[in-house]
């Protein structure tokens, strides 16, 4: 999160693991209709001049591990319809290849550089903002693959006498979140680093069950320093700037925020977060979002002030699924 911008509550809620690499606790999921869904004439309208999506993974293409009804053809018919579209997902733990793989191996089509996840849009903010200089980042090996070519400090370097680094990374590290790793990166910020999170959920479900996650030592640093992290992940806007800019490639140019729609279940980490930058949104009731959640932050957005309609994650439409919604683009 960027120094200054207001926290919800809803930022605080767990996170799920979207490749399968724990267990995902089952939310309200319903099972949409796969084949040749009905268009809605207000998602149409919603979606009007609609170039390119940024989907959320769990509860949008995934969930429980597992390719969700209607997914993969959804992503095929956006690919027949050549508009672009990226998933991003503040999962970190893992490179977005290993990501893909498990994707794949669901039969979702998703190569690994149409995935922006918490760690690689952190890399690439920090190869742009700290070009070879020390970086000292506490996430799991494969995680830490995405900074390939950049100056990663080992983590006994720390202990050297004036030992520097320009930032200090708290990503899904679990045994490496240590005293001795979290002591090492205290002391790199009273020096002058940076901190950055990959993101700042406070815990997750894993095999183990409810899980303590990393946002949590990202807390504990802000405390004991005095530092505010910049968040790289969901919601904040360096993840929905890097995956802007993969959409921008695709298309050979520059991309009107407005014609993006962020597709997701979660109205705080994916909806208020892509409100926030401009982009449209969809929230789906395939994830962690029920029917009646949905209806209730559709009437605050009818009956609301202006000032109440901004703060609110209010998505400009409502879709039972990905197929919905890809049905309706021109
Ligand atoms: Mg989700």
């Amino acid at each position: 999160m960027a120094a200054g911008e207001p926290r919800t509550a809803a930022e605080d809620a767990p996170k799920t693991d979207t490749a399968g690499l724990g267990t995902v606790v089952p939310m309200h999921a319903t099972t949409p209709a796969a084949g040749n869904p009905a268009t809605d004439p207000s998602l149409r309208e919603a979606l009007a001049g609609i170039r390119a999506l940024v989907l959320d993974a769990d509860g949008v293409i995934v969930l429980k591990g597992r390719a969700l009804p209607g997914a993969v053809e959804a992503l095929a018919a956006l690919e027949a319809k050549g508009i672009p579209f990226r998933i991003a997902t503040n999962f970190s733990g893992a490179h977005r290849a290993t990501l893909a793989a498990r994707f794949q191996g669901d039969g979702l089509r998703v190569s690994w550089e149409r995935i922006v996840t918490a760690a690689s849009a952190t890399a690439a903010h920090t190869a742009a903002t700290f070009p070879g200089q020390p970086l000292f980042v506490i996430t799991r090996p494969d995680g830490r693959r995405e900074f390939d070519g950049q100056h990663l400090m080992p983590y006994e370097e720390a202990d050297a006498p004036g030992a520097r680094a320009a930032a200090v990374v708290i990503g899904d590290g679990a045994e490496d979140l240590s005293f001795a790793n979290l002591d090492r990166a205290f002391r790199l910020i009273r020096g002058g680093a940076a901190l950055l999170a990959m993101h700042r959920n406070p815990w997750w479900f894993t095999a183990r069950g409810p899980t303590l996650d990393s946002g949590a030592f990202v807390v504990a640093l802000e405390f004991a320093t005095g530092a505010d992290a910049v968040l790289c992940g969901k919601p904040g806007p360096i993840m929905f700037r890097t995956a802007l800019a993969g959409l921008a490639a695709d298309l050979g140019h520059r991309v009107p925020v407005r014609d993006v729609a962020m597709v997701g279940d979660d109205p705080a980490q994916d909806i208020a977060g892509a409100r926030r930058l401009g982009m449209r949104s969809v929230l789906l009731l395939t994830g962690k979002t029920s029917a009646a959640e949905a209806a209730t932050l559709l009437g605050v957005a009818r009956s609301g002030t202006p000032a109440v309609r901004r703060s609110r994650a209010i998505p400009d439409a409502v879709a039972p699924s990905l197929a919905e919604v890809v049905a309706a683009l021109d």
